[in-house]
């Protein structure tokens, strides 16, 4: 297994979506040959198991209705402003 398919497919295999033993095995193989994969796995299970810990955090109900604004009128990303002025 390279680290590009480790990666691509790292959700699966963590997500237990992989039913073939012999995927899983190789997952776990990469991940004892190769140290930049070792280290993913292990930056995601921190990650996941801190916001696993975290106290819930309950959002203002000003969010909720900026939120319904932004999803029902949503303002380009990348606003272009065109110089209307004559070339001096
Ligand atoms: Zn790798």
């Amino acid at each position: 297994m390279r680290c590009s398919e480790f990666l691509r497919r790292y959700s699966d295999f963590r997500d237990e979506t992989i039913d073939d033993p012999l995927v899983r095995r190789r997952f776990i193989a990469h991940m004892s040959l190769c140290g930049r994969c070792a280290r993913y796995q292990e930056v995601i299970d921190l990650g996941v198991s801190l916001l696993r810990s975290a106290d819930q955090i309950e959002a203002s109900p000003r969010f909720y209705a900026r939120l319904a604004a932004a999803v029902l009128h949503p303002e380009p990303i990348f606003a272009v402003s065109v110089c209307t002025s004559p070339r001096s």
